[in-house]
C-alpha cells in the first residue's frame, strides 16, 4: 500500500518517517563548483523595489534557504514569501524595517505552499496573505512545520508559530494588480502546474522584474517533489516570452533569463535521461543513481543534489505512467532513495 505523506512530512520529517537513509543526502558534493556565492540581504532593483536573498553558494547547504521581497508604497509595503524558520523571517522583517521605517507590511504574497516559503506567514499578520487556492489548501493540510531535521538554531521561536494560510486566494484564471504608489505589481498564475500545482508569479512590468518563486532555481538543484516537470519546462518557456530582464528565483542569487535557461536545461536533462530508463523498465532508484552521473555541471549545484535527483525521477516516472498527482508519493521516494543509496553507497559524502 502506498502512503501519501503530507508536504510537511516530505519536506522536514524524512528521518522520523523511517527514511533515515535520506540523511546521507544532506550534503554537498566535493569539488570546486564553478558558480558564485551570494549573500543574505536586500538588493535594490528599482525605486522602492528590493529583492531579498539568503546566503548560499558552493559548499553552503541551501535546502530551504529561500528568497523574498520588499516593495514600498507611500504608506505600506508588500512582501513576497515568508521563510522556513522563525529566525529567518525575523531577520528579514528587521532588514525590511530599515527600508520601510514606520510603514507597516499590509500584504504578503506566497509564491507557493512549501514550508520554506510559508512557515513564517504568521509573523506578517495582520497583513493580508495572498496565494493560489491550491497554496491555501496545502498550507492548511500540511499544518505548521516542525522543522524536524533542521539545525537547532532554526528552532528558536518555534513556540510563536501559528498556522496562517493565505486568506485571499486566486485561481488559475486570476490576474490581480496591486499598486504601491506608482509601482505596478501584477500577481499571476502561469497557466499550468510547474514546481507545484499553485505557483504564483509576481511581475513588475515597469521594471521588467519577475519574482518567479520556485519555478526558478539558480545554482541550487531544483526540487521537484511536488512538481510536474514537463509542465514546469513549459512554464519556463512562457516566462521566456515575457518582457523580463531580472528574475528573482525562489532559491539562489538574482539573475535573468540566462540563469532560467539553466533551470530549464537541468530539468530537460533529467527528463530525457529518466525517459530513456523508464522505457528500459529500469527502477527509479537505479535510474536516479545512473542519472546522477549525467548532470554535468549541475551535479555540483547546491544541495542536496542526490535526493533531488531521486525525487525528480520518481515524479517523472509517475508522469510517464500517468499516475502523477499534486501530492508527493513519499513511499515511492523512500524506496527509490534506498535503492539509490545501495547502488551509490560511498559516492555520497557526508558533510
Ligand atoms: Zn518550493
Amino acid at each position: 500500500m502506498t502512503r501519501r505523506f503530507t508536504r510537511r512530512e516530505a519536506m522536514f520529517t524524512a528521518a522520523g518517517a523511517g527514511l533515515g537513509a535520506l540523511g546521507a543526502f544532506g550534503q554537498t558534493r566535493a569539488g570546486n563548483p564553478p558558480y558564485p556565492s551570494w549573500k543574505t540581504g536586500f538588493r535594490q532593483l528599482a525605486p522602492n523595489v528590493y529583492a531579498y536573498t539568503q546566503a548560499g553558494g558552493p559548499g553552503v547547504p541551501s535546502s530551504a534557504i529561500s528568497n523574498g521581497a520588499c516593495i514600498l508604497g507611500p504608506d505600506h509595503w508588500m512582501a513576497i514569501d515568508a521563510f522556513a524558520a522563525p529566525p529567518h523571517t525575523k531577520a528579514f522583517l528587521a532588514a525590511a524595517k530599515t527600508l520601510a521605517g514606520s510603514r507597516t507590511c499590509d500584504r504578503l504574497i506566497n509564491t507557493h505552499h512549501h514550508a520554506d516559503h510559508t512557515t513564517g506567514n504568521c509573523f506578517f499578520l495582520p497583513a493580508e496573505i495572498v496565494g493560489h487556492e491550491y497554496c491555501r489548501k496545502a498550507v492548511i493540510s500540511n499544518g505548521i512545520s516542525n522543522l524536524a531535521g533542521r539545525p537547532e538554531s532554526w528552532k528558536v521561536g518555534m513556540a510563536e508559530l501559528k498556522l496562517a494560510p493565505p486568506t485571499t486566494t486566486f485561481d488559475d484564471r486570476s490576474r490581480i494588480t496591486y499598486w504601491y504608489g506608482n509601482t505596478e505589481v501584477r500577481l499571476m498564475y502561469n497557466g499550468s502546474p510547474a514546481h507545484t500545482w499553485g505557483d504564483a508569479l509576481i511581475y513588475l512590468p515597469q521594471y521588467k522584474i519577475l519574482w518567479a518563486g520556485d519555478v526558478a532555481f539558480f545554482y541550487v538543484a531544483p526540487a521537484a517533489q511536488s512538481g510536474h516537470i514537463s509542465k514546469w519546462i513549459e512554464s519556463i518557456d512562457r516566462i521566456n516570452k515575457m518582457d523580463v530582464d531580472v528574475i528573482v528565483p525562489g532559491h539562489g542569487p538574482i539573475g535573468s533569463k540566462k540563469e532560467l535557461a539553466e533551470t530549464r536545461e537541468y530539468l530537460t536533462i533529467l527528463k530525457a535521461e529518466a525517459k530513456r530508463r523508464y522505457d528500459m523498465k529500469m527502477s527509479p532508484g537505479k535510474a536516479a543513481a545512473e542519472i546522477e552521473d549525467k548532470l554535468g555541471k549541475y551535479s555540483t549545484w547546491a544541495d542536496p543534489a542526490a535526493v533531488r535527483t531521486v525525487n525528480s525521477v520518481v515524479r517523472l516516472y509517475a508522469e510517464f505512467n500517468d499516475s502523477l498527482t499534486s501530492e508527493t508519493d513519499m513511499a515511492a521516494v523512500a524506496a527509490a532513495s534506498q535503492e539509490y543509496l545501495e547502488i551509490r553507497g560511498g559516492a555520497v559524502q557526508l558533510r
